[in-house]
């Protein structure tokens, strides 16, 4: 989180210089019409476990290799913390802002009312693929919508790798496509490559009762070897052990784009639908919370013949839509989305955004710790980030950090404020919760519905099997 502090000291003048050499000068200097697009989404991929966000540790060599290259979003954040409406919120440019789209674990869908940016580049002209990891991303879900091709041969990058090579070939002298490839490698079960597993091991051995683990859900001997000693850190090293082995994977995938001619005839853009908790905050997994290690989400954008640039200003998925639609200059009516297009909205032609994220979890007692749904909410207003918990029965818990003086959100401010919270305190506290309130209350959210409104979507065998793989619906 060093680095949230570091980029957080940049001038908005700097900021603003860069953009306009960068993406605004990329927008006037030529039709973009005629590039590629290619959004890779690297299933559960927090932010600040890749070198080019300021970890220390060697995961990401080739991702900082291409991250030089591109425009790096230093406060990149989801909507939320879980795949189906992250990926929802990157495709239509809006919040999962109904408890059907929203809420943890009941399969949910969305319908053609909803326009997806592969309808909007397929009507532009584009050719449509998508090579996923299913499940969540299931073409029954929803995600198929504009896609002349929806793949997926295996939850894992490498699954589709064949496929997706073999469709690069044949539509490399085509005139422009939109690629979507997404893969659930750093989603537990941790399984990376054997010689690989012992990369992030240092200094320390492998707990025996970690021998074989790889955090699948419900894995006999899982909470044993978290429980050992260096538990936590053999699950960690595993989690990075999944990022190395995915950062070959986008060589592989790079070097194949070189070989087409087609790495520098693509925007390219590196992301992810949300982070990972790895007892940040004494839990594992993610969902149930809204801290910054699953909201920050890595967001790298190669726009050809680009040069390398860092944008300390705070994005959103939700602005991904809007702002390719700005760059390639297709016309679409934006009237309906909740994203902004970046380059308005760093140079100042709109306001400075709060940033907004939600999560929500029916009341299934394996799931949710105490056993009855909630939907939580946070708002972040520069320091100060308010996360809001409002369970069904409409109890309410708050929790306050300072992002800039404790970006690991250790000290919950409401607790040390306490019965001395001064006046002051109380009237920023109130302002905060007003935020969420008109928030929720612009976005329609209904906070008081935690019924799922949809019934349960029959699903395929094979997404169930991939739900299945992943720990869900067990
Ligand atoms: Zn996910």
């Amino acid at each position: 989180m060093k680095t949230n502090m570091r980029f957080r000291t940049f001038s908005p003048i700097l900021v603003v210089v860069i953009l306009i050499s960068v993406l605004i000068g990329f927008i006037l200097s030529r039709n973009h019409c005629d590039y590629n697009i290619i959004l890779i989404s690297i299933d559960t991929l927090r932010a600040d476990h890749l070198g080019c966000y300021g970890y220390k540790k060697n995961t990401s060599p080739n991702i900082d290799e291409f991250a030089e290259q591109s425009v790096l979003f230093v406060n990149a954040y989801s909507t939320t913390a879980w795949t189906f409406p992250s990926h929802f919120s990157i495709f239509t440019s809006r919040n999962p802002n109904r408890t059907d789209l929203l809420m943890f674990p009941a399969v949910k869908s969305f319908d053609d009312s909803y326009v997806t940016l592969a309808e909007i580049l397929k009507s532009a002209g584009y050719r449509t693929a998508a090579f996923t990891g299913g499940g969540w991303v299931a073409a029954e879900l929803g995600f198929a919508q504009g896609f002349d091709e929806y793949v997926t041969h295996g939850r894992r990058f490498e699954h589709n790798q064949e496929a997706l090579f073999t469709w690069i070939a044949d539509h490399a002298s085509e005139n422009k496509f939109f690629l979507f490839l997404h893969g659930y490698n750093t989603h537990r079960p941790y399984n990376a490559p054997a010689h690989l597993k012992t990369r992030f091991i240092k200094a320390w051995k492998i707990p025996e009762e970690c021998r074989g683990i790889t955090f699948a859900s419900k894995q006999p001997g899982r909470e044993e070897c978290l429980k050992a000693k260096n538990g936590i850190n053999y699950m960690r090293s595993q989690y990075d052990a999944e990022i190395y082995y995915v950062d070959i994977l986008m060589k592989d995938l790079f070097d194949e784009l070189k070989k087409h001619d087609l790495f520098d005839n693509s925007i390219i853009i590196i992301t992810s639908d949300h982070g990972e908790e790895l007892f940040d905050h004494g839990r594992y997994d993610h969902i149930r919370t809204l801290y910054e290690e699953l909201i920050r989400i890595p967001l790298i954008v190669r726009v050809p013949n680009g040069t390398g640039s860092t944008i300390g200003a705070r994005v959103s998925n939700l602005d991904l839509l809007p702002t390719l639609i700005d760059i390639l200059d297709i016309p679409y009516e934006k009237a309906d989305l909740h994203g902004r297009s970046i380059p308005t909205l760093v140079s100042g032609q709109e306001p400075d955004s709060d940033i907004h994220t939600l999560t929500g979890m029916t009341g299934e007692p394996a799931l949710s710790a105490e056993g009855i749904p909630f939907i939580m909410l946070s708002v972040i207003r520069e320091p100060l980030k308010l996360i809001t918990k409002i369970r069904q029965d409409q109890s309410k818990t708050y929790e306050l950090y300072n992002l800039e003086e404790d970006p690991s959100e250790k000290e919950n401010l409401i607790e040390t404020w306490g019965d001395t919270t001064s006046v002051e305190q109380a009237a920023t506290v109130d302002s905060l919760k007003q935020l969420v309130q008109d928030w929720a209350q612009r976005m329609d959210m209904r906070l008081d519905l935690y019924e799922v409104e949809e019934t349960e979507k029959e699903l395929s065998p094979e997404t169930l099997k991939q739900l299945k793989s992943l720990g869900y619906l067990n």
